[in-house]
């Protein structure tokens, strides 16, 4: 594999598993110093040692929740101590909690916001101000969802995260642009991860959920990273403020597939 990444320093929130463990793969892969992120350190210690080694520097984890400002502080504290910088933030922790939104229960609602919106604002606010502060134009990509424009029925506070990072990331984008710091994001569609353990794992399900999929089969955790790696490469340098779909064509009304005459 290349080493486009060598000598950047990454920090990928939510990287315990699935897309952001893809994610921790990937960019160590292409050579880069990766700093994973997840709210259990036991968790990450497995992912850590199964990153491929670079000789620049160590991998590092560095545990703690993104929803909360004090872990935020102490997350980019020790991600840019450690790696002695940071170039790339990955802001991909997020989950879901399904419920009737007759029923959904408001602590519900605010947890999922909470990871989902503020805990995007939180790391974009404190990766910005290490970057204003040494001149450095970093990159950004938020794992946002297609459900950021599908709607998601019983997945109501899900659905108006994604939809609320997706201006999240155009606003900052926006804002930060004359500085070359730019902000992207990724919108996955059906993944295999362990957050769609319920229907991964139902062969009924599964196919079920592959056949309304244009390309007949869910993604994997590993075409998110690729996408990751092109919005946070320099083959990107003139992107900012766009939301790549990636999602075997979910976005393309696939009803009207066979049903246009
Ligand atoms: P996952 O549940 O397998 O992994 C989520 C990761 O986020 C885990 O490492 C978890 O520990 C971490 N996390 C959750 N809350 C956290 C917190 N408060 N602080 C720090 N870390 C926290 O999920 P996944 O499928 O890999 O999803 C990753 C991202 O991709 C999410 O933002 C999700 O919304 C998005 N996404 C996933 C799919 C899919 O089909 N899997 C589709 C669209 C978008």
């Amino acid at each position: 594999s290349s080493k486009r990444f060598e000598g950047q320093k990454v920090l990928i929130t939510g990287a315990s598993q699935g897309i952001g463990e893809a994610a921790a793969q990937y960019f160590a892969q292409h050579g880069a110093q990766v700093a994973i992120n997840g709210r259990k350190e036991e968790k990450l210690k497995p992912v850590l040692e199964s990153l491929p080694k670079i000789s620049s520097g160590n991998h590092v984890i560095v545990a703690g929740d993104v929803s909360q400002e004090t872990s935020i502080d102490s997350i980019f504290q020790k991600s840019i101590e450690s790696m002695r910088g940071l170039d790339i933030l990955i802001c991909n922790a997020g989950y879901q909690i399904p419920s009737p939104s007759e029923q959904i229960k408001l602590a519900d609602f605010e947890g999922v916001m909470a990871v989902n919106v503020t805990g995007v604002m939180l790391c974009c606010r404190a990766a910005l101000r290490y970057w204003l502060e040494h001149g450095i134009k970093g990159r950004v990509v938020v794992n946002s969802s297609v459900h950021q424009l599908i709607p998601k029925p019983h997945y109501l506070g899900y659905s108006a995260s994604k939809g609320a990072v997706d201006n999240i990331v155009r606003t900052l984008a926006l804002e930060y642009a004359s500085r070359g710091i730019r902000f992207n994001t990724v919108a996955p569609g059906a993944i295999v991860t362990p957050i769609n353990d319920s229907w991964v794992k139902d062969p009924k399900q599964y196919e079920a959920v592959a056949s309304h999929i244009p390309m007949k089969r869910p993604g994997e955790s590993k075409e998110i990273a690729d996408a990751m790696g092109f919005l946070a490469s320099e083959e990107s340098s003139y992107i900012t403020g766009q939301t790549l779909y990636v999602d075997g064509g979910l976005t393309l009304y696939g009803d009207f597939e066979s049903n246009w005459s």
